[in-house]
């Protein structure tokens, strides 16, 4: 039986090459040969990959068909594709009302054994799902942003954001920066950001933001009334909390503005409990919006966002390292330091 070298996660301080059989493609689906696949923010997560494990871990993967099974007609063997690791059934009642992360099938489905591997496949409802042929113009490296880039979509949609608006990103790492991005690229009147790598405040002064406050630099560490100062007491009026600390979702609330959305972008530790002022948020009409992973309709709008320009590799993927370093990537993700995102190129 042909095996395969795949990358399977015990701990996040475990992560171990092992050879695997090369799976075997059944009705309806696909086998992929990996030529990237990114490092999420959500995979050097500790708590959240202990859960799962061990696995064999990565949802950002692009690559070309290899093999195609009996009955599949819209893709061929050489096609280039972005795969998404969720694909929803289209027809259950969450689908019809386009919450397709809430479709028990986009719960249930995954490609086969992950994105860290290099062959996967691609299950009948992810292929007919959520699998995109990449346009001609478009890298295997820029078939990874698509996914990151779609749950930044999905978020800025849920927070009802308009062009004109004052947004306040809080996290400057790659999910922190699309949102800057694209809220530029949306028509924001103001973008502020946050965060305490002196790298990554630049990085967003780059990329659109008109102010980056570093909690080290601002008067007292307090970013709040920083921002209260530069809005001149208006706050933002969407507020886009990237990490999962109940500190960070707390921060966020004191800076939204009255009548303002703050969208929880990372989930916080199950037992973690958030403190709020029911009253505040009543007479302020502040809007608390969950924003988890991505649908097909997003991932299709991210795709034209990276064929566009809007979103390019040369922006966003600072780090890449062949399948061998995974583990020296995996470190580079896991420091959030001088990068934004980290990619795996496999040969
Ligand atoms: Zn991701
Ligand atoms: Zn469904």
């Amino acid at each position: 039986m042909p095996t395969m070298k795949v990358a399977r996660l015990y701990d996040s301080t475990d992560i171990r090459f092992e050879d695997d059989p090369i799976p075997t493609v059944g009705p309806g689906e696909a086998l992929v040969k990996t030529r990237t696949c990114g490092i999420c923010s959500g995979d050097v997560m500790g708590w959240y990959m202990k859960k799962k494990a061990p696995l064999v871990f990565g949802h950002e993967p692009a690559g070309e068909i290899v093999e195609i099974g009996e009955g599949v007609e819209d893709f061929q063997a050489g096609d280039r594709v972005f795969v998404h690791h969720h694909a929803p059934c289209f027809s259950c009642r969450a689908c019809q009302r386009g919450e397709f992360v809430q479709c028990p099938t986009w719960r249930a489905t995954k490609i086969v054994p992950g994105g860290m591997a290099e062959y996967f496949v691609v299950p009948k409802d992810n292929l007919s799902g959520d699998t995109l042929r990449l346009p001609e113009k478009m890298s295997f490296a820029d078939g990874s942003l698509v996914e990151p880039t779609a749950c930044a979509v999905k978020s800025l949609r849920r927070s009802g954001f308009q062009a004109g608006d004052s947004v306040f990103v809080i996290g400057l790492g790659i999910m922190g920066q699309l949102h800057v991005a694209l809220a530029k690229h949306a028509g924001a009147r103001t973008i502020i950001g946050t965060d305490f790598v002196p790298y990554r405040c630049t990085k967003a002064r780059e990329l659109g933001a008109d102010l980056a406050l570093n909690p080290y630099e601002v008067k007292d560490g307090n970013v709040e009334d920083a921002l209260r100062e530069y809005t001149q007491g208006e706050m933002a009026e969407v507020v886009i909390v990237g990490p999962g600390s109940i500190e960070a979702m707390q921060l966020g609330l004191r800076c939204a503005a009255k009548g303002g959305t703050v969208v929880l972008f990372t989930a916080s530790k199950p037992d973690d409990t958030l403190t709020l002022s029911p009253n505040d948020l009543y007479f302020n009409e502040v809007r608390l919006i969950p924003s988890y992973s991505c649908g097909p309709n997003d991932t299709r709008e991210a795709l034209r966002l990276v064929q566009d320009g809007v979103i390019t590799t040369e922006k966003f993927i600072t780090h890449r390292f062949p399948f061998e370093q995974l583990h020296a990537a995996y470190r580079n993700a896991a420091e959030a330091r001088d990068s934004l995102k980290t990619i795996i190129e496999f040969a």
